[in-house]
């Protein structure tokens, strides 16, 4: 069994080699797992499960069949000059991570429509400031890209009666989501929303989308929220249209570099919530299911499920 599946590699910045080794063994105790760093037999190595690698990291693997990314954008692994030609590159694409996502979203827009940072300013100053709630019938909250982790959320924001768009590259169908689709749609999107959420990938197409322009579409003091990747968006037009109260608020996970420099103008402003790069992550115990079956079907000469387009970066 362990000679034919062969040997995966993993990498992986954080410190984490251990639960996905036992969670990968799990469904296929005849696999060998090994961290990079104790790659002894390169020829061997048919899978690798990755997060980042140095440059330079497949040349030494001949026979490698299949590459996973290790979470659900693939931006950083596409880019690469080194990529090897021909093998098949799939990503997580766990349920799990999904309703993790979607709970972050939740309570990024549920926090803006109710208007939590007033309360607990208010709070701050001992002040018991009534405002009445919005009914969320009344809010409209727009999702900017409906893939795996986009339409979960946006399933569940329409199931707490916020009014909700849906926008992406093709046609989509989300039963009580109002869907629009392509470039042609967005500026409209946009210019009804009260609370903008970009959960789209990060591809040549997509970076900077979100420049000074686009942004000045939204509605005067709509929310922003973004927990897909920092450069969608031009960060200093975004930092002034904060700054002037044309966005009236943002919850941002992500940046056009991260960590955020110690200096940057949003750490201190009030109306904007910063998270490190965690709304979501891959999660071994759910996700090793998918890549055992991945690593099965190539095993049996079948494709691997949930492959990604390199030429369209995701
Ligand atoms: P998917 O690849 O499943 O879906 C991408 C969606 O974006 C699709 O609806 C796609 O349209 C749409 N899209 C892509 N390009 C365009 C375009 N040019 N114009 C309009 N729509 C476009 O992505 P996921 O839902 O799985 O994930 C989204 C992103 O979330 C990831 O790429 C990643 O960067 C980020 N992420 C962030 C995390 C965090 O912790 N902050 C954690 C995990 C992911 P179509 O359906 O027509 O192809």
């Amino acid at each position: 069994m362990e000679q034919a599946l062969g040997t995966l590699v993993f990498y992986s910045d954080f410190d984490d080699f251990d639960t996905w080794k036992n969670a990968l063994q799990m469904h296929l105790p005849g696999l060998k797992v090994v961290h990079a760093s104790a790659i002894d037999r390169p020829e061997d190595v048919h899978y690798a499960l990755v997060w980042k690698p140095p440059e330079g990291f497949f040349q030494r693997m001949p026979n490698l069949r299949l590459i996973i990314n290790l979470g659900a954008g693939v931006d950083s692994l596409v880019a690469r000059q080194d990529l090897p030609k021909d093998i098949p590159i799939t990503r997580i694409t766990d349920p799990n991570m999904a309703r993790m996502m979607a709970g972050y979203v939740l309570f990024a827009v549920l926090r803006h429509a109710r208007e939590i940072p007033f309360f607990e300013a208010a709070q701050r100053r001992g002040a018991w400031a009534y405002r009445h709630p919005r009914s969320p019938e009344d809010i409209t909250v727009a999702v900017l890209g409906l893939g795996q982790l986009g339409a979960t959320a946006a399933h569940e924001l329409q199931r707490q009666g916020f009014r909700t768009l849906g926008w992406s590259r093709s046609p989509a169908r989300i039963e009580g989501v109002e869907c629009f689709a392509g470039m042609e749609a967005l500026d409209g999107v946009l210019g009804q929303a009260d609370i903008v959420v970009l959960m789209l990938p990060l591809t040549p197409l997509t970076k900077h989308l979100f420049d000074r322009q686009r942004l000045a579409k939204m509605r005067p003091g709509a929310a922003f929220v973004n927990v897909a990747r920092g450069a969608l968006v031009d960060q200093a037009a975004l930092t002034d249209l904060l700054r002037s109260g044309h966005i009236g608020a943002a919850t941002l996970d992500v940046f056009e570099r991260e960590p955020l420099a110690p200096g940057d103008p949003l750490w201190n402003m009030p109306q904007v919530l910063i998270t490190p790069h965690l709304a979501s992550v891959a999660i071994p115990s759910t996700s090793a299911r998918q890549i055992a079956e991945n690593i099965e079907r190539i095993a049996s000469g079948q494709a691997p499920a949930h492959t990604i387009e390199p030429a369209r970066g995701y």
